[in-house]
Parts: C-alpha cells; structure tokens; sequence
C-alpha cells in the first residue's frame, strides 16, 4: 500500500538485505484510534520528514509502522544477551520493530524503529505492548543526554495507542519511534555466533565496520581495530555518563550499541546526592549496575564482544585472545582519557597536572561523606568563583571537609592564573544546571498517563537547554526534598 504521506524520505534496508539471517520480516500492530503525544519537530526535519504531514491522522499511523513507503520492509531484529550476568540465547525485538534506514541530511544513515509496536516472534511470554509513562521516559532521558552532549539514540515521537495495557494497573498504551545510528548490539553478536557461526559473526563485522568504523579497514587486522575502536566509543561513553551522573541501569549485553550510543533507557536516572553504590533498578539487588561500577561492567559486555570475535581475529585462537585481550586491557586507561579531561573541566581547570587525581578524588570523598548533590555542586563552584561562597557550603554537613577542599582547589586555579569570571563561565558551559530529576520525571510521567502532559511539556523543555539558567526553573535545579524516600524504577515495563 502506497503511503498517503507525502514527500517522505526514502526508507532502504541494507541491514536486513545484507544478514538476512539475523532478521524476521515483521508488521507493527494496529491501533485505529493512534493519537500523537509528542514529535520532534527538529529531528523530523533532519530525517527529511514533512512535519506538518507527520502531524496529520496518516502521519500518526506512519509513526506506528502503517501506510509505509512500498519499499519499506520492517523486520524485528535478533539478538541475545546476558542480562544481569545470565545469559538468554534468544531475546530480539519482542515488541519493536525496525522500519528501515534513513540517510538524513547530514549523509549519515540512521535507523529508524518502533518500541511497543506488539508482539513478535520474539516475544515469549510479553504482550509486545508499552505504557505511556516509559516511553515518555525514554523520549525524555535521551533529548536530555543530546543536549548534554552525549552519544545517544533519539526519540522522534511517542504516540497514545488509545488502548490499554495489562501492567500492575491499566495503563494507556504507547509506541515510541526512536532513532539510532544503529541497533547493533553486542548482544546481535552473540546471537550471530550461536545462529550462524564465524561466518556470520564476520558478515555482521563486516557490516558494523562499514557503517560505522570504516576506517579500519587500513588496519593490519581490521576486526581487531574494530573491537579497539568499540571499545574505545564505550570507554569514552561511560566517562561522559559519570560526568553528569547518570546510572544507566540495565547494562545488559543487548543494551550496548557497537556505535557507542546510549541505548535502551529503562530504569536509568540522574542520581541526586554523590554515591557510587546509587542503583535505580529495582531487581538490581546486588548492585551490578551501580553508578560506580559502570565501567567495571562495560569492561565485562566488552569481553563478550571479544569471545565472539576471535574465530574472525586470528585463524589461531590462542593468538587472536592474547590480542582481544591486550585491547580489553587498555578499558581503564582509555576510559580516564575522557574522564579526567571531563572532570578537569567541570572545576574549571585547564591544563592536567600531577595530583589533578587526587584533588578530584578528594572532592568526590568529601561529596560522599556529605551527600552532596552531584550536579548543584558543579554550579555551585562557579558561583563560589564569582565571589559567593554560601551555595558551596550549603551543600556540605561538615564545614572542615568544604573549606579545606576550596581552599585547596583555589591554589590549583591560581597557579593557572586565569581570569575567575572567564574559568566561572567556562564551567557553567559544561555543568548542567538541569537535568532530568527523579521525582520531576515520576511526577510528570504519572500526570501524563492521566492525560495532562503540561508538566512532561515543561520538563522536556527545561532538560533540553540544560546550560542555560533560565529565571523561574529553580525548582527544576534542585534535588528532592529529604525524606521523599530512596527512588527506583521497574524493568519490563
Ligand atoms: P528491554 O528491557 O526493553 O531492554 O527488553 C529486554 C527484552 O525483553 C527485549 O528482548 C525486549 O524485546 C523484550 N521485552 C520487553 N518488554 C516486552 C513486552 N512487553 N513484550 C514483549 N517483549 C518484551
Ligand atoms: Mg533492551
């Protein structure tokens, strides 16, 4: 059936042409009483879509995978995955979709795909359908890291089903269209390896490293040089999550893009007050996916990548582990590549030193010891800069363990010898005064899945300038009040 929207972009498949083996050709459910919740006007653009057209009841149906282009052919994708440390050997796209690939204006080719477009093959035991309240999470969460910065996937829409979904309650349905630079997961190569052996597992190479590594193919071994360069883009991606404190929360082998986009958000949050044992997940009993232990984790999903890679690394094994093994080694140094640089920046420092290390270790202890909130105190160092001390030391129980830091850190900064008011403004330029706060975003979600998006509509618009002090947002910059309790999220939903 031909599309009634016009001036669409042109929907291509390379990834389902090129591994048919790790596709299933696929139709999203439908939901004759769709209505749009939310468009991203801007990204729409990007991707060449008409967005008044998008707008329209045809547009809204486009959104949930009806009235496609005739060459589109939407699948659901494969993979497996170790989640929380077991592994499944058969998850895949149970109730997503991908629609196909779009080249946006830039040239970069990007898939576009559904989340909550009901039940696939993959499915087991769910029903393939989402609520509201997620995938506004979803939309919420990833706008918010781009504007900060960070590698992530993008969330074009999110459309009102009109029907409802079976979850602890009735919940109103929901499909988010996400945007990614791919779905390739490391999970998509662990499936690959068990379907389809060595074989496979190089084909699916062959294709990541053109899409997205193609400058390893000058490489003396090019799939070596492809796990290098995975490695790093996840090295440096957990770095800049630790910079603004964000805990993933399900870091799971399928939730690990080879692109080195954030993906996959479910039970992720900001934490408020600094502590490296903060987890958001409530089965996350143990603690696996804590704020502190991120790249302990990445460094393990990337040794899953590399299992499945040494049949295409080296005719002899033994040869192409000590090599994998060699580059899973370099995690930590690469990973403080982007981090001290980060954290350097963040107090307004501009070139590394000896004992940059331990005068950053020192603040984050004293946070810890103090509960300090992790994104006020960035700001609140800028304003101490400009001559008012008082928000810094709000933020701290013990007087000692503030002053003595400060007093320290100034003797740093005066050894560079930069003007206060420029190294003030330079900070604020790279700490966030808003991000999405817990119990902003379970207000706004749960007035949303009443049907009032007001406070969703604010909050999207307050994360998505988030360097920008804006007068009347106060709220939006501070944590919860004491005593609002430990918050969590729930998986599966
Ligand atoms: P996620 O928690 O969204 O990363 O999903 C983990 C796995 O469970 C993926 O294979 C999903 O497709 C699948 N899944 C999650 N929720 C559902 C659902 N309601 N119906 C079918 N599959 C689901
Ligand atoms: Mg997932």
């Amino acid at each position: 059936m031909a599309t009634a929207v016009r001036s669409l972009p042109t929907f291509e498949n390379t990834y389902a042409r090129a591994l048919e083996e790790l596709v299933l050709p696929w139709r999203a459910d439908e939901a004759p009483n769709a209505q749009g919740l939310l468009l991203n006007a801007g990204l729409a653009r990007e991707l060449g879509f008409d967005v008044d057209a998008l707008a329209t009841p045809e547009g809204v149906q486009l959104l949930i995978g009806h009235g496609l282009p005739e060459e589109a052919t939407p699948v659901a994708m494969a993979y497996a995955g170790h989640q929380f440390g077991g592994y499944s050997p058969r998850l895949g796209d149970g109730r997503a979709l991908l629609l196909g690939e779009v080249v946006d204006a830039s040239g970069q080719r990007r898939d576009l795909h559904l989340k909550g477009s009901g039940r696939t093959p993959f499915a087991r035991g769910g029903d393939g359908k989402a609520a509201v309240g997620p995938m506004l999470r979803e939309y919420l969460v990833s706008e918010a890291m781009h504007a900060l910065g960070i590698p992530t996937t993008r969330s074009l829409a999110v459309v009102a089903t009109g029907e409802e979904v079976v979850r602890e309650t009735m919940l109103p349905g929901a499909v988010l269209s996400r945007v990614a630079a791919s779905h390739i997961r490391v999970g998509t190569f662990q499936y690959a390896l068990r379907a389809g052996g060595p074989e496979l597992v190089k084909r699916l190479a062959d294709y990541a490293i053109d899409r997205h590594y193609p400058e390893v193919r000058e490489a003396g071994n090019p799939y070596l040089a492809f796990f290098d360069q995975v490695l790093q883009a996840q090295a440096s991606l957990v770095a800049r999550w630790m910079l603004v404190g964000f805990v993933h929360g399900v870091m799971n082998t399928d939730n690990m893009a080879i692109s080195g986009e954030t993906i996959d958000y479910g039970p992720c949050a900001f934490m408020d007050a600094f502590d490296p044992a903060t987890v958001f997940s409530s089965i996350d009993q143990g603690g696996r996916y804590a704020f502190g232990n991120q790249p302990t984790i990445a460094t393990w999903n990337l040794a899953r990548l590399a299992e499945c890679l040494v049949t295409v690394v080296d005719e002899d094994h033994k040869q192409a582990i000590e090599q994998l093994t060699a580059v899973l080694e370099t995690f930590p140094v690469r990973f403080h590549e982007t981090w001290l640089p980060g954290q350097l920046a963040k107090l307004g420092i501009a070139e590394g030193r000896d004992g940059d290390d331990e005068l950053i270790n020192a603040l984050l202890k004293a946070m810890h010891d103090n509960g300090v909130d992790h994104t006020s105190l960035y700001r609140a160092l800028a304003t101490a800069l400009r001559g008012d001390d008082a928000p810094v030391r709000a933020l701290f129980v013990s007087e000692t363990d503030v002053d003595e830091w400060l007093e320290r850190w100034r003797r740093r900064l005066d050894a560079e010898g930069r003007d206060v008011a420029e190294v003030a403004d330079a900070m604020d330029r790279v700490n966030p005064i808003y991000v999405p706060r817990n119990h902003l975003v379970e207000d706004a979600l749960a007035m949303a899945t009443a049907g009032d998006m007001s406070s969703f509509s604010t909050l999207l618009h307050v994360v998505s300038r988030p360097f920008e002090e804006r007068p009347g947002l106060e709220d939006h910059a501070k944590p919860a009040a004491d005593g609002d309790g430990p918050y969590v999220t729930y998986c599966g939903t």
